[in-house]
This record gives structure tokens, sequence and C-alpha cells, in this order.
């Protein structure tokens, strides 16, 4: 059995070598969609919302109205710097992908009920595209 819940967060970004308009600091209304599946448990469940709102929404504390910045993009990570301006440093370049990534070890990471066997992760950058990675738990 699978159940799933949609979350939205802000944020901005850059693809420094982009060759286009996403080398340019802007951000995104981002969606994801966070599925769970396994065996339901004693309460007919496969994991509560409740529960799964807990684990996402504090994961996305720390990224709402952040700015996700490679930490090898020096000049944008010293700008966030002097500005004081929440930022999230991470080791790779804030493509659909590597958030999604990014989202999925992070979720994957926290403490999950023994009945789930797999997480699916998607991020919408706009409400035209994704990109989506699963991973199954041992
Ligand atoms: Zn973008």
């Amino acid at each position: 059995m699978k159940i799933a819940k949609e979350f939205h967060w802000e944020m901005g970004h850059r693809l420094p070598e982009h060759f286009g308009l996403c080398k340019n600091i802007h951000g995104h209304s981002y969606k994801m969609i966070v599925e769970f599946e396994g065996d339901l448990n004693k309460d007919q469940m496969v994991i509560d919302y409740y529960d799964v709102e807990k684990i996402i929404n504090s994961l996305l504390q720390e990224l709402d109205h952040s700015f996700m910045v490679n930490k090898n993009d020096k000049v944008v990570l010293e700008f966030l710097e002097k500005m004081n301006s929440k930022k999230v440093v991470v080791d790779f370049d804030a493509t659909a992908e590597n958030i999604c990534k990014f989202m999925l070890n992070r979720i994957s990471n926290t403490k999950l009920p023994d009945n789930i066997k797999s997480v699916k992760v998607r991020i919408y950058e706009t409400q035209f595209d994704y990109a989506e990675d699963s991973l199954k738990l041992s």
C-alpha cells in the first residue's frame, strides 16, 4: 500500500554553470510529493499523515525562504553571508534532481516506522517539470 502527501516551500537558487537564465539569482515555489510504501500497521495505516507532516515540516523549515547555495559558489555565498540571509549550503548545484536526492536522503535518514519499505520523492521546480527518485529501506 502507498500513501502520499504534498508539500510547498519557497526557495532561491542559481545554477552557476548554466548557459541560460538559470545562472541568475532567482527562486521557485517548490512542490514536493512524498510517497511511503509499506504494510499496514496496527492502526490500518502505512504511516499517519500527521507523522508525515511532522517529519517533513521540520525539514522544510530549514529550506523555506532560504537560498540553496553550492559551497563552491563563492560569490553568492559571500553575498549571503554579508547580507546575513537565510541559506542552505550544499555540495551540489541546486537542480531539481539534486534537491530530490537531498530530500530523499534526509527523509530516509529520519526515524521511520519499521513497516515502511520504500520512500519516493517528486520535486516540482515549476508546475511543468519535476524530478523523481525512490529509495528502498533496508
Ligand atoms: Zn531555477
